[in-house]
């Protein structure tokens, strides 16, 4: 009886772990342009494999809740502070570190395609990844291997640097483009409808900063977000040279 019963209490804390790592309602692909990084105040360091292209850059590929939680009960597992909102889960599983064994397939791919900028990585994007895995991954459902594979297969399906040159949107450090021209083209390339976040660059101006593309709770295809965003966009935006 006392076994059954320990068996029985093992098995809930095993489903309690398991879902916790997979409740979420959609992914968002992050993406960022580097030139809108690099020219704040805070500047940026490349990595040691060189300059990244004058491409966007993945951030990462993070499980969001569709509804914004408050605290009480659903909210218990999670790393809630007082009432504060909740709007996805973070830091699922602090015993899962990400190993470079895991992906060493995807090494090459990770570098051209999610490239530190950070000074504080000293170079090595690998700390930007173990912090997105940390941070977000854990709490995917996905394995190591997994994640990341889905993030370089969605980001490669749509490019989203030569989407908007096909539209007339080049990096400029003198033009300025209408937000609605860049989210239009994105989604009329894609099909779906994505959320712009913009920065400021060191005279204050705003600029296109990252791409928020929504993604199916499989990290496999592209769906519309819906869910309204703080931006510090303007009407026009800059896309500055890298
Ligand atoms: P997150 O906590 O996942 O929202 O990511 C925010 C953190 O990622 C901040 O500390 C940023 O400085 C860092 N970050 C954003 N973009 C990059 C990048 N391209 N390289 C390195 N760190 C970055």
């Amino acid at each position: 009886m006392k076994l059954a019963l320990s068996f029985a209490l093992l098995l809930s804390l095993v489903l309690a772990v398991s879902s916790t790592a997979e409740e979420f309602d959609f992914f968002y692909l992050v993406q960022q342009w580097p030139g809108s990084f690099c020219d704040t105040e805070q500047g940026c360091c490349f990595p040691s494999t060189g300059k990244p292209a004058a491409d966007f850059g993945i951030h990462g590929l993070w499980p969001n809740y569709a509804v914004c939680r408050t605290g009480g009960e659903p909210d218990a597992e999670f790393s809630i502070v007082g009432a504060r909102k909740k709007c996805w889960p973070e830091y699922c599983n602090d015993d899962n570190p990400l190993s470079l064994l895991e992906i060493k397939d995807l090494l090459k791919p990770l570098d051209r395609n999610w490239p530190s900028l950070s000074c504080k990585n000293g170079g090595q994007s690998m700390r930007f990844w173990s912090y997105e895995w940390r941070k977000h991954g854990t709490c995917s459902g996905l394995d190591q291997h997994d994640y990341f594979e889905a993030a370089l297969a969605l980001k490669s399906r749509h490019n989203l640097t030569a989407i908007l040159a096909s539209a007339g949107i080049v990096p400029s450090d003198s033009r300025t483009y209408f937000l609605s021209s860049i989210r239009d083209a994105i989604s009329d390339a894609t099909g779906f409808a994505v959320n712009l976040e913009c920065n400021r660059d060191e005279s204050s101006e705003a600029q296109l900063f990252q791409v928020y593309q929504c993604v199916d709770r499989d990290g496999k295809e592209l769906i519309d977000c819906t869910l309204p965003m703080r931006s510090k966009c303007t009407d026009r935006v800059k896309l500055p040279s890298f």
